[in-house]
């Protein structure tokens, strides 16, 4: 179990992630809506360099999004009081690991175990 204090660095860690993504996120979404307005009254000049920016930006964007959902999670699990326990085996997760991987759900045991899956989905 983690203490007091540990609970509530983590939890401090958790939202200065997740405030840093949604301003990236944020900046996404800019990029995309001064995209739509440049488009408009101007011609295709360097189209396939803007289809490249944009679809990168979006796939950014996705990342994002992913981790905003994982964070919140994450804060979710940390008040209920579930942060710390592995969803495979249900063996306490060190706060050291915690504090190095804010957002997994896995103690180093079952993480190696996975390691090999999420590394091929890593490479996608
Ligand atoms: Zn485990």
């Amino acid at each position: 179990m983690l203490t007091a204090s540990e609970t509530d660095e983590l939890k401090r860690r958790l939202e200065a992630d997740l405030s840093r993504l949604v301003a990236n996120a944020h900046a996404a979404i800019g990029f995309t809506m001064d995209r739509d307005r440049d488009r408009i009254g101007r011609d295709s000049m360097d189209e396939s360099t803007e289809e490249e920016l944009y679809s990168t930006q979006l796939r950014l964007h996705d990342r994002e999004n992913f981790l905003i959902a994982k964070i919140q999670d994450a804060l979710k699990r940390l008040q209920a009081g579930e942060v710390d326990e592995c969803e495979e085996c249900s063996e306490p997760i060190g706060f050291k690991r915690l504090m190095a991987r804010p957002v997994t759900t896995l103690c180093f045991e079952c993480k190696t175990a996975r390691e090999q899956v999420e590394a091929d989905e890593a490479a996608e």
